[in-house]
């Protein structure tokens, strides 16, 4: 059911075998570090017959294709329709859980995102928690550490999962050239499975594009209708380009206030740079704002005519930043 997993990930498969005594495990780390991946191995771990907590691969349970058909796996997922997982869902899972196993076996309940369950919710969780079920396992991960109750802290084990080394990262992504996965790596927080994503989606080409368009904007005066509309057909980048596009004004701004400073994105230095003599800092703060509410906006709302908001932004860009030209 499950592949390797990576090196990084790998050493916390052996601190479940040592703890018996827990049930609940609390999974930490940043957004994108893998702790998806690291919670379904431990799962198909703890489903597996194997006495030693090995993954099989050939018992009933090994042999569900994916985590998600397995009958004694429960996820929690916000519903479409909600922010927040309530405590009426959390009292679904309980029912389920103290029921016995469909396979004999163990049953996991992975609880993701811990911060998206409310109050009553996470107060639930730990009265389970306080009384598990028989033969059930809990995985419950978050981005924010120190925003989790401590009571469920202390009722939990705990899994930080700290970032790879650079060059261990470069070593993990040695399929694709060097320079490719530096720069991935760069415009990924250094992440090597956000890295890997990138350049398997191919995202690099997508940024070479991106930085081409972008100038040819502030530089050129390039057709800005023709652009929103091309950006708005391709859903998928839609948002990355519009973070990209705070990121450029972050370092515009950074460069505004010393010429000298490191920016984030070297790739983007130049625009950047170019930019920061144009304007000032109260336009750019400005921009920033419209841009990172855009962003925000797309994130969130599919209804919308994106190609009009877009050209609207491009329009302030070309405005704030002193670059207006008649297209
Ligand atoms: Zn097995």
């Amino acid at each position: 059911m499950n592949n390797q997993l990576p090196f990084w990930l790998e050493k916390h498969t052996r601190s479940i075998k040592k703890v018996d005594m827990h049930h609940a495990f609390l999974v930490s780390g940043r957004k994108g570090i893998g702790k998806d991946l690291l919670v379904r191995y431990l799962s198909s771990m703890t489903l597996c017959n194997d006495v030693e907590l090995n993954i099989c691969k050939s018992c009933n349970s090994c042999k569900f294709s994916t985590l998600e058909n397995h009958p004694d796996f429960y996820e929690l997922q916000v519903l479409p329709d909600k922010k927040l997982i309530g405590i009426s869902q959390i009292h679904e899972l309980r029912n389920k859980l103290y029921e016995s196993s469909f396979l004999g076996k163990n049953k996991v309940a992975f609880l993701p995102n811990l911060e998206k369950i409310s109050i009553d919710g996470l107060n639930a969780v730990l009265k389970i928690l306080e009384e598990p079920p028989n033969n059930t396992f809990f995985f419950l991960t978050t981005n924010f550490l120190n925003q989790i109750p401590q009571t469920i802290q202390s009722r939990s084990f705990d899994i930080k999962i700290s970032p790879p080394e650079y060059e261990e990262s470069i070593e993990w992504l040695s399929d694709y050239p060097k320079e490719d996965s530096a720069h991935a790596l760069r415009l990924n927080n250094n992440l090597p499975l956000a890295a890997k994503e990138f350049l398997d989606n191919g995202f690099l080409k997508i940024r070479k594009d991106f930085i081409a368009e972008i100038s040819g904007i502030i530089k050129e005066g390039k057709d800005i209708v023709a652009i929103s509309e091309q950006w708005t057909k391709d859903e998928s980048s839609l948002n990355i380009k519009l973070e990209w596009m705070s990121l450029i004004l972050s370092d515009t701004i950074r460069f505004n206030a010393d010429q000298t400073k490191n920016s984030l994105n070297p790739d983007t230095d130049n625009i950047s740079k170019y930019l920061s003599k144009k304007s000032n800092l109260e336009k750019l703060h400005q921009l920033l704002n419209k841009t990172n509410s855009l962003w925000n906006l797309f994130s969130r709302e599919t209804n919308l005519r994106r190609d009009y908001q877009l050209n609207s932004l491009f329009v302030d860009w070309e405005n704030d930043l002193g670059i207006s030209k008649k297209i």
